[in-house]
């Protein structure tokens, strides 16, 4: 396997990333990447997306249940729905203060923070109310 490959099954993976805005899990990049190329495999993919990530060209999302991934690289919180397991970009910016005040007290390197909403996305709210009336 030379770098050539690589670098091209890297940005294959990054492509099949940025083509969607709902957070896939690795699973639905991984099926993504083989609509693209047939014999990329399960773990190229897994482990271009950790490469990817820590590079900071895209964001890992520790949802509950699994693992997001996700084309915007700036950090952001996010809204998990209990209902249907959807994850959405909350509309709320970043709070960098947090990452200070926790450093400034503790002696921590801090890096970041990541905060995700639980509840019911407005789709399953309204199937909710739909079954108790
Ligand atoms: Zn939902
Ligand atoms: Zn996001």
């Amino acid at each position: 396997m030379g770098q050539t490959r690589n670098t091209r099954q890297r940005q294959l993976v990054l492509e099949a990333v940025r083509a969607r805005m709902d957070h896939p899990s690795a699973d639905e990049i991984y099926l993504d990447a083989r609509q693209r190329d047939g014999r990329i495999s399960r773990g190229t993919v897994y482990r271009n997306l950790n490469i990817l990530a820590e590079c900071g060209e895209i964001t890992h999302v520790k949802a509950p249940a699994a693992d997001r991934y996700d084309l915007r690289s700036e950090p952001h919180y996010h809204m998990y729905c209990l209902g249907c397991g959807r994850v959405f970009d909350a509309p709320m910016p970043y709070r960098p203060d947090f990452d200070h005040q926790v450093a400034e007290e503790t002696g921590f390197e801090i890096r970041g923070h990541q905060t995700i909403f639980e509840g019911l996305c407005p789709a399953c709210r309204k199937r909710a109310e739909q079954f108790e009336s």
